[in-house]
């Protein structure tokens, strides 16, 4: 029997990356996994076939985590299609690289409306449908702790907020015996963060162990927060970073 034997779960931008990893691995362990996808059907479609090979239910649904309708929608049409909802993961996330003086906007608005605010949204969405026992992951960033270089302004104000917004919801859906936690990944081999561009040797060196993690260090991280054993955490922001700045 797997860790998550029974449960659903919806994954929030889950075409690649850390989020395609967490909804492959919930399903490793028994869970039908919805994903949420913005620009890549054919990703999402993958990821979605990937997990109907463990023997589960796998859907990929359209959303972006900056449109909050999209988003209530997607959570809608996961709890129809999976038959309920116990575990959400706001994973969806962008990263903006420029100098918050020269940051428009528009373009702060867009980095909270995906990063936080779709969160947000999709945790009031989920909340009538997750059970006692449900359990909501946030995917923050070691940035959400730290701004050691520049250029990552927006980014971080965002994260920082997930943080906030996790230990908020920690203790506002307590009674309900929800549990809400956060991971704080560090340098991570995606897309969004590959380990041979310009600034992975830096980024590198910032850990103790030495090298970028992988999408699947964060995901049996996940999996630990989704599962029973994590029972009495709530409010916690792990760290899986190898020791980023320690
Ligand atoms: P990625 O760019 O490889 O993947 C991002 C995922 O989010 C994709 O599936 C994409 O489709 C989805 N997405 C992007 N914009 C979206 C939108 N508007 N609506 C819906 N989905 C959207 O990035 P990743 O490295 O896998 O990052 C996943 C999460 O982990 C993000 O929240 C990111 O901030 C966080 N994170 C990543 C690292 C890292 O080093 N890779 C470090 C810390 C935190």
């Amino acid at each position: 029997m797997g860790r998550l034997a029974g449960k659903k779960a919806l994954v929030t931008g889950a075409s690649r990356g850390i989020g395609a990893a967490i909804a492959k691995g919930f399903a490793a362990e028994g869970a039908d996994v919805a994903i949420s996808y913005f620009r890549s059907p054919m990703a999402a479609e993958e990821t979605a076939a990937a997990i109907r090979a463990f023997g589960v239910r796998g859907e990929a649904i359209q959303a972006d985590a900056g449109d909050g309708e999209a988003v209530k929608r997607a959570v809608a049409y996961a709890c129809d299609a999976l038959g309920g909802l116990d575990i959400l993961v706001n994973n969806a996330g962008i990263f903006e690289r420029r100098l918050l003086q020269d940051a428009s906007d528009e373009a702060f608005d867009r980095v909270m409306a995906v990063n936080l605010r779709g969160a947000f949204i999709a945790i009031k969405a989920a909340l009538p449908h997750l059970p006692e026992g449900g359990r909501i992951i946030n995917m923050s960033s070691t940035f959400g702790a730290r701004v050691p270089a520049t250029g990552i302004g927006l980014y971080a104000i965002s994260k920082f907020a997930v943080a906030g917004m996790t230990r908020a919801f920690a203790r506002d859906l307590a009674a309900l015996g929800i549990t809400v936690n956060a991971i704080q990944p560090g340098p991570i081999a995606t897309d969004m963060n590959p380990d041979d561009a310009r600034h992975a040797r830096i980024m590198t060196m910032m850990t103790a162990l030495g090298r970028y993690g992988a999408p699947e260090d964060v995901a049996n991280a996940a999996i630990f927060l989704a599962g029973r054993d994590s029972a009495y955490i709530t409010g916690t922001i792990l760290n899986v970073d190898g020791g980023f700045e320690s």
